[in-house]
């Protein structure tokens, strides 16, 4: 399919008129940052400890979630256990703990990149996050400088985890965007799913094991093999995407 097939699709399946892309709407970990590996790592410590059976993989399709969700959901399925709120709060400060230890995630490759071409472009930078941890916020100051605006979302404007859209319909109420003026950058496929209810253009970014066609059939509009692979196509992308005008 070509892009302009794939934006005339777009605009089919929301009954949108036109696009007029002002702001983006960015996920951090394994779009940010290399962060995916580190985190599935710790999930998987924090079970093994509490003899719950998993593996990696369950950790990167569950990715989007809220830590609380995740535990709520394996401790029920692997012991069948129910969890309280409190005892999945405690929880997730081990798994923070154990993620820690693992040392710094690296910037992701064709990050900066991306966050350059949207600001040369005037496209807002708008971070969506569900981290809660005061650090990663500060480290995104100092990693991206003067790349993202003063919008954010983060672990404490959202009570829903994703698939959930509430994340992106957050973004969108705090930067005053309708759906129409905005494009995510996703690479988990609840996250996909996400974007995707919220109405947004979504690109999904294969940064992890998960593959392409699993980002396609969670609502994907685009997908690209990594944020270079983004950055390198960003530009003639925002011009196709400003040729639908409404
Ligand atoms: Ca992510």
């Amino acid at each position: 399919m070509t892009l302009q097939q794939t934006i005339a699709e777009y605009l089919k399946y929301t009954g949108q008129k036109g696009l007029d892309i002002s702001a983006a709407l960015i996920d951090c970990d394994g779009v940010l940052y290399d962060s995916m590996k580190l985190h599935t790592q710790a999930w998987v410590k924090l079970m093994k400890k509490n003899g719950i059976k998993c593996t990696r993989d369950e950790f990167y399709e569950m990715e989007g979630m809220t830590g609380s969700e995740i535990i709520k959901m394996k401790f029920k399925k692997g012991a069948g256990k129910n969890i309280t709120d409190d005892e999945a709060h405690a929880l997730y400060g081990v798994k923070t703990r154990y993620f820690r230890e693992l040392g710094e995630a690296p910037v992701m490759p064709g990050a900066v990149r991306v966050l350059q071409t949207l600001k040369d472009a005037d496209v807002e930078r708008i971070l969506v996050t569900g981290s809660q941890q005061d650090t990663l916020l500060e480290r995104i100051e100092n990693d991206f400088p003067n790349l993202f605006g003063e919008v954010k979302v983060t672990g404490h404007d959202v009570r829903k985890g994703k698939p959930n859209p509430e994340p992106y319909l957050k973004g969108m109420a705090k930067s005053n965007k309708k759906p129409s003026q905005c494009i995510v950058i996703e690479n988990a496929p609840l996250g996909v799913q996400a974007a995707h209810a919220a109405g947004c253009f979504t690109i999904g970014v294969t940064t992890g094991p998960i593959p392409e066609k699993d980002l396609y059939k969670a609502g994907a509009d685009l997908v690209y093999k990594n944020m270079d692979e983004l950055a390198a196509a960003l530009p003639s992308l925002l011009v196709a995407l400003s040729l639908v005008k409404a």
